[in-house]
């Protein structure tokens, strides 16, 4: 069962969130029958998305992360909320590279270079919205640019996905660290050597770290105090009638010629692969909804 811990160090100079996302990344695989290369990217990007989702504070708030970017992947969306629910899909999901070596998929060379555009949608009347070129394509390493860059919060990225021979994801996670303005220098040279001493996040989730565990190793020695866990999962929210609220949106000369072939339309949820038909009837009262 998913999950994730929000936690404090160091006198609260550090605040810190740790993830297992292995259903979540499971049930993506899945859907979208990525390749695993593209499970690792999204996974990531999932896992990312979800930890900083869960950094907003209402209920409606919704976080975007999009990569556009060159390599075969081509791009990826991940839209999170503050509640632990995470979707997301990928431009090119049967994309593969060799990878970098055995057993390391080369996350940064499908994902190529490009750009990070973060939205924060906080219910104001414009959402927050800023972008970064990737910096590695792996992710983590963009997350930290980003939080560097964009919210001048050095932050500590670690994000894990490990894909077995039959594409199935064994184990998925990640942890992000951050410093407050005021954290002093000693605390900031212990986060440096913690973060320095690890070197792979997958291997520690395969050795079966929990986000406590992770946190413990990251936070050694600097006092870490879990304040809140809570469970987190792939949750996509489509229905129809959201489906038809969309196609009120598009010209009515568009949904006239849909009602003049007369065959039921299908629509399809990028996000979950979900299936929506609309017949002609169907779309007759979405126009006259639409001419009102
Ligand atoms: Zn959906």
């Amino acid at each position: 069962m998913d999950y994730l811990v929000r936690a404090t160090a160091a006198e609260g100079q550090v605040r810190a969130f740790a993830v297992n996302s292995t259903d979540m990344v499971s049930y993506a695989q899945k859907v979208h029958g990525t390749t695993p290369v593209a499970s690792a990217a999204l996974g990531r990007l999932l896992t990312g998305g979800v930890m900083m989702g869960s950094m907003m504070k209402d209920e409606g708030d919704l976080l975007t992360l999009q990569v556009r970017s060159e390599g075969p992947l081509k791009g990826m969306i991940v839209t999170a909320d503050s509640q632990g629910h995470a979707k997301g899909s990928v431009t090119v999901p049967t994309a593969d590279v060799p990878p970098k070596y055995a057993g390391k998929l080369d996350v940064g060379a499908a994902v190529g270079p490009g750009i990070l555009q973060v939205v924060r949608d906080l219910g104001l009347k414009e959402p927050y919205s800023s972008q970064v070129p990737l910096q590695t394509g792996e992710i983590g390493d963009d997350l930290t640019y980003y939080f560097a860059m964009s919210e001048q919060v050095p932050s500590a990225v670690g994000l894990g996905v490990l894909v077995d021979t039959d594409w199935s994801i064994l184990t998925a996670g990640g942890f992000i660290v951050q410093l407050m303005p005021f954290a002093e220098e000693g605390t900031i040279e212990k986060l440096e050597q913690n973060v320095g001493a690890i070197s792979s996040v997958t291997d520690l989730l395969q050795e079966g770290y929990t986000p406590e565990m992770l946190l413990e190793k990251v936070l050694d020695g600097m006092s870490l105090e879990i304040t809140d866990k809570m469970p987190v999962s792939f949750y996509c929210g489509c229905s129809k009638e959201r489906f038809a609220g969309a196609l009120e949106g598009i010209q009515a000369k568009d949904l006239q010629e849909m009602i003049d072939d007369g065959e039921p339309i299908e629509v399809v949820c990028h996000f979950c692969n979900s299936k929506y038909t609309f017949t002609p009837d169907e779309l007759r009262e979405i126009l006259a909804r639409r001419n009102k």
